[in-house]
């Protein structure tokens, strides 16, 4: 995945001879699964359709130029071996970025100009990263999951992310008698057992080092844990509290060895009720520091201020987010387009431009480091009042 760095120097590329290629290459999709897949199909016609739209645009030398890197990329995408759902490719002149995602985009597309990467950003944003973590008295799985957020309910809400995130194990080492043979728990005197007990706690130590890096590297919205009931009460006793606050309540009962199929039924519900209540506990903490002591601004304009000026810290935004913002080109400030019929910037006198409100937010929120959380159902209901939109600030 690219880097936000990365994302903020394409957001701010200043040439306009990049070109943007998303393309749908999900592998269980049957048009994908042919032997000349559907979006290399599409990406091959897109790609050429382009280059003639720019015929008579560009002149003579560009257009050849365009012409050839069109070819090669062509070429690439032939070879494409593709890893996620969605596969994004930004082309410069003499430099290539491209990233593949697991969410799901809602239709191919090719640009030419300055980079496309406001669709990049939906495509990470709507996805939350949750981890689930099987646990009994001698093994462990990790899974990353990611929960799609704006997802309509027909499709799947939930999948394992393993192209990124490949689910490792880690297995205990059986303990040997003197002579070798493995000793199978519940068949042994008492100091054996106890013996066993130590050697099982060793490993649920372990466990929960790997489950604290874990966390620290994959930065799940949550963790849930699963498998044998002693695993994880032990496991909630020795964890570090920051990562303690990540763990949900709920357990999961299921077998640490199950397909991960069963996994993903057994942990959706749990899975969407935390992120429902995560969302709405975070939107009622961000309107009471609006209304106490000011650490947040809601609104459209205000909201949109706060990122632009460095000073929100995260954005709440109702999804799905529509309509249009005004902003003024020279000072940058923006104008709600519902709220007012300005014309001009009432700052510096330039005419003011239209632009689609959730672009811009996005836009703002990666130049200036601001998270953003968009929310769904009650937490998005609470934040009707204020156009939708809430933001916790920085500082006072
Ligand atoms: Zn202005």
């Amino acid at each position: 995945m690219l880097s936000r760095e990365r994302i903020r120097e394409l957001l701010t590329y200043p040439g306009r001879d990049v070109l943007s290629l998303y393309l749908d290459v999900d592998p269980t999709r049957p048009e994908n699964a042919r032997a000349n897949p559907a979006y290399r199909v599409w990406a091959k016609t897109a790609l050429r359709d382009l280059v003639r739209s720019f015929a008579d645009i560009l002149p003579k030398d560009e257009h050849k130029e365009l012409e050839e890197r069109v070819e090669r990329l062509i070429e690439h995408v032939e070879l494409l071996r593709p890893t996620g759902r969605t596969y994004v490719l930004f082309q410069g002149r003499d430099w290539e970025e491209e990233c593949s995602c697991q969410a799901r985009l809602r239709e191919n597309f090719v640009h030419y100009g300055t980079p496309a990467v406001v669709p990049l950003l939906w495509l990470l944003e709507e996805y939350a990263r949750a981890g689930i973590v099987l646990v009994d008295h001698q093994q462990a799985r990790f899974l990353t999951v990611q929960l799609g957020l704006t997802e309509s309910v027909e499709e799947e809400f939930l999948y394992i992310d393993t192209s990124e995130f490949p689910e490792y194990d880690v297995r205990s080492t059986p303990i040997l008698e003197a002579h070798g043979a493995r000793v199978v728990k519940g068949s042994f005197s008492d100091v054996f057992d106890r013996r066993v007990d130590a050697h099982v706690e060793r490993f649920w130590r372990d466990v929960a080092e790997r489950l604290e890096r874990f966390v620290a590297h994959e930065d799940p919205v949550f963790v849930l844990l699963g498998g044998e009931e002693r695993a994880r009460s032990f496991l909630l006793d020795v964890l570090h509290p920051k990562t303690r606050e990540k763990i949900l309540a709920e357990g999961l009962s299921i077998g640490v060895g199950a397909p991960e199929r069963d996994i993903l039924l057994a942990a959706k519900p749990v899975l969407e009720r935390a992120e429902r209540e995560h969302e709405y506990r975070l939107v009622e903490q961000t309107l009471e520091q609006l209304h106490k002591n000011g650490r947040a601004d809601a609104g459209r304009e205000n909201v949109l201020n706060a990122v632009r000026l460095g000073r929100a810290h995260t954005v709440l935004a109702a999804w799905p987010i529509t309509g249009n913002i005004r902003v003024c080109p020279t000072c940058g400030t923006y104008f709600d387009a519902e709220l007012t019929q300005l014309a001009a910037c009432p700052y510096c006198g330039t005419a003011l431009m239209e632009r689609s409100f959730a672009t811009s937010l996005l836009r703002e929120a990666y130049l200036h480091d601001t998270e953003v959380e968009l929310v769904t159902g009650r937490a998005a209901e609470r934040l009707a009042p204020y156009g939708g939109v809430a933001a916790t600030l920085r500082y006072a």
